[in-house]
């Protein structure tokens, strides 16, 4: 019999109102790991209105209490970190030490959230009366995840909720629900009061019943752009606040001065860790001149050279694809590439992983000569595969770079420091690196996007987070006035 997932709720582990399950699988064994229900409008009528009884003892539980359930979180998540870490390769397709890298961001995401109280306190903003901003929590918040990061994402917006007073509902994606069921079910033992952190479980249906419930006033969204937009403008137009951070494609700018070792090194793991599924995966590469030929057979050489395999194997060093239909739909991008003019100079489509043979799997490929605004440069592929195009210049680069639908990140690999200067200076995507494969910002910066990348004003950690999960409330006193 196949275990049911079960939405958690007011504290209590509840069965779905619907009837109706997608399967969990090990994208590495294709083997069936649990189903998960698709959702429906009572699980998350029950979850919110839990949140919302809840809410008002919550925001009168001092900050510094409310800390200290934050404190006893990240203890749970050290003293726990293989057992989570296995049930999220097993779900995920990530090696264990990626899965465990995940668990090591939720936790600096759980501290940073602890110096919330600091900072919550009101100011006196006035002369002639005692002037407060006093910053109240929204009530409900709710967080809409994606399957890349089953543990981080999460970490990334309720720790923050809590800590300013929130109560909370998560929703996991429905292709990895097992882990954050897991973290539920051993945060169990912090007696948290009833139905300030709930978890619902579901698809689609699931969010449209987040985006329509009248009691959840705020949502943070991360998945795909279209859906971003999606929950953007329909959250909105319900009267929430919406954060949604959507998909993103990193160019990184490569300079013929560019070290080799550090350059080739950064740009296949960014590339290639997890599969490529990673938002900041750096999926196309940026040649300036003599560049192409240095690093053409480098990033080529050390793409061979990534052994494919399951998660828990640790010499491997990509995992499967979420889906055999991610799969399907990455090599249809290929081809359609090829079929434009591109050059497949690495394929890695036909793959058999020993002893894994039904898996997700699919080597790194690197793709050439890729046609400007073409199928490989503009999509978001969420697969291995390193798009690679040649330019002349660096304003060449740059204006490629500006080019895009996305505004995730951007990076540059050079010695020349008028070089960076101006990539710096003139690259409007986002955010910019310098050596730099993936971006992995810490908490406290407003890691946020622009573009297709993110529908919304305040990015999700602390400095934006306050402003997110709270509303100012002025309160003014006549310092004065007789009783
Ligand atoms: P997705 O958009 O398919 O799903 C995200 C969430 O939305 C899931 O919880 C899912 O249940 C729900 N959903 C899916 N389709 C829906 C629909 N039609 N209507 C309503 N809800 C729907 O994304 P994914 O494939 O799970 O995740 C990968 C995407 O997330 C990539 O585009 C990646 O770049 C992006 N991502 C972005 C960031 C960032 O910081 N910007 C971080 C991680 C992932």
């Amino acid at each position: 019999m196949d275990k049911i997932l079960k939405n958690y709720i007011n504290g209590k582990w509840i069965d779905s109102f619907c009837d109706k399950y997608t399967l969990v699988i090990n994208p590495a064994t294709t083997r069936k790991l649990a189903k998960v229900p698709v959702g429906c409008t009572q699980d998350v009528d029950l979850a919110a209105g839990s949140a919302e009884k809840s809410s008002f003892e919550w925001l009168k539980t001092p900050a510094k209490q409310r800390i200290q359930y934050l404190v006893k979180m990240e203890q749970i998540l050290k003293n726990h970190t293989d057992e989570i870490a296995e049930i999220c390769t097993n779900e995920s397709g990530k090696t264990f030490a990626e899965s465990k890298s995940e668990i090591g961001y939720a936790i600096d995401n759980i501290r940073h959230a602890c110096i919330i109280p600091s900072v919550l306190s009101g100011t006196n903003t006035a002369n002639n009366a005692n002037e407060y901003i006093n910053r109240m929590p929204v009530g409900v918040a709710a967080c809409i995840v994606p399957f890349n990061f089953p543990i981080l994402i999460p970490f990334w917006f309720f720790p923050y909720a809590l800590a300013c007073g929130n109560t909370y509902i998560v929703k996991p994606s429905e292709k990895v629900p097992m882990t954050m069921t897991r973290v539920f079910e051993l945060f169990e033992s912090l007696k948290l009061p009833s139905g300030v952190l709930n978890m619902v479980h579901g698809g689609k249906e699931t969010v449209n019943a987040i985006i329509n419930n009248t009691k959840i006033n705020a949502i943070s969204f991360v998945g795909s752009s279209a859906v971003a937009k999606y929950v953007y403008q329909h959250g909105l137009l319900n009267g929430k606040k919406v954060q949604a951070q959507g998909g993103a494609k990193n160019p990184i700018v490569v300079m013929p001065d560019a070290d080799v070792d550090t350059t080739v090194k950064a740009v296949t793991d960014s590339a290639f860790g997890f599969a490529g599924q990673h938002c900041l995966a750096a999926s196309l590469v940026i040649l300036v001149g003599e560049a192409a030929n240095i690093f053409t057979p480098k990033l080529i050489e050390a793409a061979k050279s990534k052994k494919c395999g399951y998660g828990m194997d640790p010499r491997a060093e990509v995992g499967p694809l979420i889906t055999n239909e991610s799969r399907k739909r990455i090599r249809q991008l290929i081809q359609e590439g090829v079929d434009e003019g591109a050059e497949l100079l690495l394929d890695g489509r036909p793959v058999t992983v020993k002893g894994f043979e039904d898996g997700f799997f699919m080597e790194p490929t690197v793709i050439s000569n890729i046609k400007h605004s073409g199928i490989v440069h503009v999509n978001e592929i969420l697969g291995p595969v390193l798009g690679l195009i040649k330019v002349e210049t660096l304003n060449e680069a740059i204006g490629l770079t500006n080019s895009s639908t996305f505004g995730s990140t951007a990076s540059i690999f050079t010695h020349n420091e008028t070089a960076a200067r101006r990539f710096r200076h003139n690259v409007t995507n986002a955010n910019n690196g310098e050596f730099f494969g993936n971006l992995n910002s810490i908490p406290s910066s407003p890691f946020g996007n622009i573009k297709e990348s993110y529908y919304g004003d305040l990015s999700g950690q602390p400095i934006n987070a306050i402003d997110f999960f709270t509303q100012p409330k002025i309160v003014m006193e006549n310092p004065n006035k007789d009783e």
